[in-house]
């Protein structure tokens, strides 16, 4: 069985061997849909990984897991306003003290560096943190 077997077993109510496995610590069993909330029949069962860490599970349609991993990702970098999805970040862009312009290598994880092109000057970013900055506007209209 699959860790989302299991999952959906315990939405349903079936009892279940649940492993120690740490991904159902995080998880909000029940037969409500995330987006919709409306009920979910077995054959229409999706599952949802929250865009926050720890990435919660939740259930949802499976017709609707597209566009509710879109609105809450979407949701959630609004909240965030870190520069990572911000329309004035300049991914790898960044000016030394000379004025000259370089591009520089994303390290493997962590912090991205760039430009802001309201501030004017090198930012970093931070993929999935909530740094409210107030310039943010993301880089996708809605
Ligand atoms: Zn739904």
């Amino acid at each position: 069985m699959t860790d989302k077997e299991i999952f959906k077993s315990l939405c349903y109510g079936r009892e279940v061997k649940v492993p120690e496995s740490a991904v159902f610590k995080y998880c909000r069993p029940g037969v409500v849909c995330r987006h919709c909330q409306k009920p979910i029949k077995e054959e229409d069962f999706a599952v949802h990984s929250g865009y926050w860490f720890p990435h919660t599970w939740y259930p949802c349609h499976k017709g609707c897991l597209s566009e509710l991993a879109g609105t809450e990702a979407y949701d959630c970098q609004v909240i965030d306003a870190d520069c990572n999805d911000c329309k004035h970040f300049e991914r790898g862009k960044q000016v030394n003290a000379s004025g000259t312009l370089s591009r520089t290598l994303f390290p493997a994880i962590g912090t991205k560096p760039g430009y802001c092109s309201k501030r004017s000057c090198n930012v970093e970013a931070t993929p999935n943190h909530c740094s409210n900055f107030p310039c943010f506007e993301h880089r996708k209209k809605r």
